[in-house]
């Protein structure tokens, strides 16, 4: 299997080489050439399959010669063994025809540690076989980044520098990332928002000289091989409701687009879903392209769910790509409109392609609030604001004999004041992680300025 950059210019590459690669030198993404599908046959027979068996077919045609079968599957059981609940991502039935994906049972309570720990395994194999160090930075607007952290903790080849938003994170957030005490994890307090953070990792990617002596490695949902992670449990979640004979519908909290854009990859792979629905709170930039086309920025409004406080959502470049019938060069330039003007419009044609699989939707705060309150009252399900912004746009689709199966992608106790408030619920830790408030933090503020930023990593990295 071979990669290729969503704006076409950049050399094609192996699994391996593209997962270490993170961000195309074209400033693209990587994709795979081809997707590669399963039978009716094939998903038929993934049913009562663990997830970790799950997980062996769906990614295996990705990554090519990368990994003997033997070594990939100890890599996937590595990956999973810490999650709190022996199936990895359990469901829970909120009405009828409706179903609640809970994928907040791994290390750090968020959906992101299926990607991530599944990433740090795979670079540890792939360094330690080669012998080089990596320095792997990546923007995150809270769980990204204590699930990078929690990933590569103390492994031997890897220093991970997480930039976050200063006193945009939830205090268990902003914990995560700066209590764990290996000398190759550094927490970076950014004075600026999420974009921000996100554009000077972009920066660092596009400044050749620091990245090649650096050894730069990007592990954001940029990075294809967390998107596949992600399209395991689309897989095994449609199964459980009765895939390949019965068709699912999915609604997904969304920010950079990386989780829903799995979900798609899962349908291309032959997976019979009907609608993937975007769900975003009022930072609702895609809800708006996909309404009307016109993808604009208009600045950040902190929100009670900010994992989904973006305007520029880097996974969505994947879905232009082959709404644009893969033309890089087509691509290429909404990128340069975006940069130049803030915006652009997507073509008649393309936009109905997307329309074709998105439909998409918004909550408000309060409606985001309303909705923990009603779903712990009628179900007695404590959701964390993510997952209620998905809740309310699911319930706001049109009626259907599909079943809807919603992704829970946070645990609520990563964000107990926003539950309390909402539906006057305490949302503990789980006892595995209950001293993270008496832990010490180390953290370094920095200015949201890229030289100042790429001198504190010449200085600290390990060289
Ligand atoms: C990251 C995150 C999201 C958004 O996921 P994307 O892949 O960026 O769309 C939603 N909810 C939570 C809790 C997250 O951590």
């Amino acid at each position: 299997m071979r990669y290729v950059s969503t704006r076409g210019e950049a050399p094609v590459l192996s699994f391996e080489e593209a997962m270490m690669t993170g961000l195309a030198r074209d400033g693209g993404l990587y994709v795979p050439e081809t997707i590669p599908t399963l039978s009716k046959d094939e998903i038929a027979a993934l049913a009562g399959a663990s997830y970790e068996d799950t997980a062996f077919a769906i990614m295996k045609p990705y990554i090519g010669d990368a990994f003997t079968d033997e070594e990939f599957k100890a890599i996937i059981a590595r990956a999973y063994e810490g999650f709190g609940h022996a199936a990895r991502a359990p469901m829970v039935q909120l009405a009828p025809n409706h179903f609640l994906l809970e994928l907040f049972h791994g290390p750090t309570l968020a959906f992101k540690d299926f990607a991530m720990q599944l990433i740090g395994q795979l670079f540890q194999a792939s360094l330690s076989r080669s012998g080089k160090r990596v320095t792997i930075v990546g923007a995150t607007s809270g769980d990204t980044g204590s699930a990078a952290i929690e990933a590569f903790r103390g492994l031997s080849n890897v220093d991970v520098f997480i930039l976050f938003p200063h006193g945009r994170v939830s205090e268990v957030q902003r914990r995560q990332m700066t209590t764990p005490s290996e000398d190759n994890v550094h927490a970076l307090a950014v004075h600026g928002d999420f974009d921000d953070c996100q554009a000077r990792v972009k920066d660092m990617f596009n400044h050749f000289e620091f990245r090649d002596a650096v050894g730069l490695a990007g592990v954001n949902s940029i990075n294809w091989a967390r998107v596949l992670a992600q399209v395991v449990y689309y897989f095994y979640s449609a199964v459980a409701l009765g895939a390949p004979g019965r068709e699912v519908s999915f609604t997904v909290p969304t920010g950079n687009f990386g989780d829903i854009f799995a979900g798609y990859i899962a349908k291309r792979m032959g997976l019979p879903v009907d609608k993937l629905v975007v769900a975003t709170n009022q930072n609702d930039i895609l809800h708006r392209a996909l309404t009307s086309g016109g993808y604009v920025t208009d600045g950040v409004t902190p929100s009670i769910s900010p994992s989904m406080d973006i305007q520029v959502s880097s996974n969505f470049e994947r879905a232009l790509f082959d709404a644009y019938d893969r033309d890089g060069k087509a691509v290429a330039q909404l990128m340069d409109e975006l940069k130049a003007k803030g915006g652009f419009q997507i073509s008649q044609g393309a936009l109905q392609v997307l329309q074709e699989t998105f439909a998409s939707g918004r909550a408000s705060e309060e409606e985001t609030m309303a909705t923990i309150k009603s779903s712990f009252e009628v179900t007695g399900e404590v959701l964390c604001p993510h997952s209620a912004v998905g809740v309310k746009v699911a319930e706001e689709q049109p009626a259907s004999a599909t079943p809807m199966i919603t992704l829970a992608t946070a645990h609520p106790a990563k964000f107990p004041a926003a539950v309390k408030e909402a539906c006057g619920q305490d949302a503990p830790l789980p006892a595995r992680m209950a001293d993270l408030y008496d832990r010490d933090e180390r953290v370094t503020e920095i200015a949201n300025d890229l030289s100042a930023i790429e001198a504190l990593i010449h200085e600290r990295r390990a060289h």
